[in-house]
């Protein structure tokens, strides 16, 4: 159905199109039939000029004859009023003229509703049909601004704070704005002013969106929710009338929380680039002065989400408009634990699943990721024929994840399988001798889709939030190892060291620029992060001669560290072998199994 707003202006147009159709037809039809007077109809009855005549209750159709070439249906048609002549029909029948009586079933306002409502109806029926499949396919939207830009509106989102895991911090932060959309009258009282906005600032996939949604479903009120980018268009000052739109809207629905999504697209701030963006500076002014002329204690609130909170434009930040940050950090181990519990919920499981484990296995991934690793376990369980999702699906999907699908199909020749193996073997294997490492949970060599021939994985005991130093050279070690087992076995190095390499090498950078871990520099900052909660990359801050040290004692970790890995597998040399072709023959080896040879080895030899 066309909504209210719209009703007016939609029975004004529909009233229009039938007046033209009635005004269309009537002229029609007076073209075709001419009036004539009584007594020409006489006169051509005299003169044998018609061929038929209709009597209607009103009126006398009268049908000329002509030539007959033309055919009836184009034959000039005269009619004329009704006279009570009741010797007519003898005249007529004297004449040899056809007549007949035609009813005029038509009462006037059968008339009426032909001519008038029924195509009012049809058109309205019509058009409400086009209208609701319109807004169906955009699921609940409104207009906003000049074009077709879309708001999208929901009455309440169903999502609450039991949605949203391992977020506490963020979720008590955000308790006091549902607590104001509650009862206002509470805060305003006391004379408190609340806060017009909050920004949620983490990197993507921690669940601001959902947070905001969440804040909404607690609150029950609307939720408007739009992204920056969709104010932004080619044409200046559009982006701005969506602002002015869109806050005309909310104030009608207050309470209510409008919820900006990747606010930086519109909040960048106006002296960064180059040549500058007009259209992106002038939305921007027109948030800024919509967010201070709105009165808060209506009850609405301004959400935004961003990655980039480093970009935003400082007058967003200032008190009165964006004043709360709350920050939305990668989960840590508890809080993958809740966020995974939270999405097993929705899933059958097997009751010894422990999620724990898996939270372990994750470091660093955030909600997003694990949504989608229960996911790829159910659908792994579903191919196995199972209706239960098992442990090992769970951590079949985390290698998924990080590593990619296996390609079983990939053919490796035996010497490809053995070097893979002891490179892999190496690592584990410098893991497991190094008390500072982590344990080793799976040595594999299955190819995997992105890349990896094979892979060691570690998985910590428990979640640490600091890093030695020597726990960073250790690291650095175990990458290294790989290789290492390579030259030493095969006295030839691959190209399957890649990976290794790259991460050993951003380690050993990180530690010298940033943690001041090197005695040459000592506590200098060389780097500062730079979109830290995207991909975080590194601004150098010194001059090319100190990078070019940096590199020199970069370089010297790295090497400190290979002879380290190479002499520790210089001593197991047999525990590498064994597991090794324990490996080739397996494929796969679990921790557990790996440790056992490792154990009776050494046992063996002291
Ligand atoms: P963001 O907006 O921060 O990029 P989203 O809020 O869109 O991330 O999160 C994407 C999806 O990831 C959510 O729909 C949800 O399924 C899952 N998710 C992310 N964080 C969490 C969390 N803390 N608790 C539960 N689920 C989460
Ligand atoms: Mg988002
Ligand atoms: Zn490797």
């Amino acid at each position: 159905m066309p909504n209210k707003e719209n009703l007016p202006k939609f029975i004004a147009i529909a009233l229009l199109i039938t007046l033209g159709i009635n005004i269309l037809l009537s002229f029609i039809s007076q073209s075709a039939f001419q009036e004539i007077d009584y007594s020409t109809f006489l006169r051509m009855l005299d003169n044998d000029e018609i061929y038929s005549v209709q009597i209607a209750e009103d009126r006398i159709i009268i049908i000329p004859k002509a030539d007959s070439a033309t055919p009836i249906v184009e034959r000039k048609m005269y009619y004329t009023g009704k006279l009570d002549y009741p010797g007519l029909v003898d005249r007529l029948y004297d004449a040899g003229v056809k007549f007949k009586p035609v009813q005029n079933k038509q009462s006037p306002i059968m008339n009426f509703l032909i001519s008038w409502v029924l195509p009012f109806g049809i058109f309205y029926v019509f058009a409400s049909m086009l209208m609701g499949s319109m807004s169906k396919r955009m699921g609940g939207t409104m207009s906003i601004g000049k074009s077709n830009a879309k708001v999208y509106v929901q009455k309440s989102t169903g999502v609450t704070f039991d949605d949203v895991a391992g977020q506490e911090e963020a979720k008590e932060s955000l308790q006091e704005i549902v607590d104001f959309l509650h009862s206002p009258s509470k805060y305003t009282k006391i004379g408190a002013k609340l806060p017009k906005g909050a920004l949620l600032v983490g990197p993507p996939g921690t669940g601001k969106t959902l947070l905001a949604k969440a804040v909404a479903g607690e609150a029950k009120v609307p939720f408007f929710s739009m992204s920056g980018s969709d104010f932004v268009e080619m044409f200046v000052g559009v982006g701005a009338a969506r602002v002015r739109d869109l806050f005309k809207q909310t104030e009608k629905h207050a309470p209510c929380i409008v919820f900006i999504d990747e606010i930086d697209a519109i909040g960048k701030s106006r002296d960064s680039t180059l040549g500058g963006n007009d259209e992106r500076e002038q939305t921007l002014n027109q948030l800024l002065a919509e967010m201070d002329g709105f009165d808060s204690s209506k009850g609405v609130v301004i959400l935004g989400a961003t990655n980039r909170p480093e970009v935003l434009d400082k007058a967003l930040l200032r008190p009165g408009r964006f004043d709360r940050r709350v920050i939305v950090d990668k989960p840590d181990l508890k809080g993958r634990e809740a966020i995974l519990k939270v999405h097993a919920k929705n899933y059958s499981m097997d009751e010894n699943v422990n999620l724990r484990e898996i939270a372990l296995a994750t470091a660093g991934a955030v909600g997003a990721d694990l949504a989608n690793m229960i996911n790829e376990a159910a659908l792994r369980a579903v191919k196995m024929g199972r209706d239960k999702i098992r442990q090992d699906d769970l951590f079949e999907a985390v290698e998924t994840v990080i590593a990619g699908k296996e390609k079983k199909d990939r053919v490796m020749t035996q010497t490809e399988k053995s070097m893979v193996a002891f490179h892999e073997v190496g690592h584990a294997l410098a893991s497991a001798l190094q008390k500072k490492a982590q344990p080793v949970h799976k040595i594999t060599i299955i190819p995997r889709t992105m890349g990896a021939l094979g892979y060691t994985m570690q998985m910590p005991e428990e979640e640490k939030y600091l890093m030695t130093k020597d726990e960073m050279l250790a690291q650095i070690v175990v990458l290294l190892a790989g290789r290492a087992a390579e030259e030493l076995i095969f006295n030839e190095i691959t190209t399957g060291a890649a990976n290794d390499i790259e991460r050993a090498t951003h380690l050993a950078r990180q530690m010298v620029t940033i943690y001041g871990m090197s005695d040459r520099f000592g506590m200098m900052g060389l780097e500062s992060i730079q979109n830290r909660y995207l991909d975080g990359r590194p601004v150098r801050n010194c001059s090319d001669t100190t990078a070019a040290e940096v590199d020199n004692e970069v370089q010297r970790i790295l090497k400190e560290c290979y002879e380290k890995a190479k002499t520790l597998l210089q001593d197991n040399m047999e525990a590498l072998g064994k597991i090794a072709s324990y490996l080739i023959q397996k494929e796969t080896i679990m921790g557990d199994e790996f440790m056992e040879i490792l154990n009776s080895v050494n046992n063996k030899s002291e």
